[in-house]
């Protein structure tokens, strides 16, 4: 069965556009001009990925996600957005978006970004995850890397998790701390950058270069494990 993918744009030549590439890649395409179809669309069909711009008429993409969320669907959403501005980006994915890219944006990425998507949220989370030379051991709370058993502490562990449970995603450094510390303890965001580096120095082939946790300027942090 193909997927069903919405795409909310109101810019006509785009919103064509990037219903003809989905289309001829054999997905099933929704598409919607403004933002009160989207919305419909979104709850009434339950796409199995949206693709959302952010400044719509009628009804905005915030408004979109939030509404979307608060139904309890959880199909990914990836914003479209003209804005780059880094509060914009955290508003929309504190409101549930999965991820951001940024136009002018090149089809091909935001093509290869819908397919992560797509087949992660058909993979079963399983007892273990892979990545590169490391295996992490959900069940076990523990991490091997090359074979022998690499020690975490346990917010090491804990992010490391999250990042698996979240891998693709743009997440915030709020976010991050909502999942990682809870609201219990004082920490800051740096409490995160440090804790980022002691986990990169255990699992990054070189945590000077690194390509699972990657950095996104001002916003927080990328976890990519590759395929
Ligand atoms: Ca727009």
């Amino acid at each position: 069965m193909s997927a069903r993918i919405l795409i909310v744009e109101d810019e006509p030549a785009l919103l064509r556009g990037l219903k003809d590439t989905f289309a001829s890649k054999g997905y099933e395409v929704l598409t919607a001009p403004d933002g009160a179809t989207g919305l419909d669309l979104a709850l009434s069909r339950s796409p199995d990925l949206i693709l959302l711009d952010i400044m719509l008429p009628r009804v905005n993409g915030y408004e979109i996600c939030r509404a979307v969320r608060e139904r309890g669907l959880e199909m990914p959403i990836l914003m479209l957005t003209a804005k780059d501005r880094e509060e914009d980006i955290i508003l929309g994915l504190n409101l549930g978006a999965d991820d951001y890219i940024a136009k002018p944006f090149r089809l091909g990425e935001l093509v290869a970004r819908a397919n992560a998507f797509l087949r992660r949220s058909r993979t079963k989370p399983a007892a273990a995850f892979r990545f590169g030379d490391c295996e992490l051991d959900l069940a076990a709370h523990k991490l091997f890397r090359g074979g022998a058993e690499i020690e975490l502490t346990a917010k090491e562990f804990k992010l490391l998790e999250y990042f698996v449970s979240r891998r693709g995603c743009a997440l915030a450094r709020d976010a991050i701390l909502d999942a990682v510390w809870g609201n219990s303890v004082i920490v800051t965001p740096r409490s995160i950058d440090r804790c980022v580096a002691t986990l990169r120095a255990k699992i990054e082939p070189d945590p000077r270069e690194p390509v699972y946790i990657q950095t996104i300027r001002d916003i927080g942090y990328r976890f990519e494990p590759g395929e």
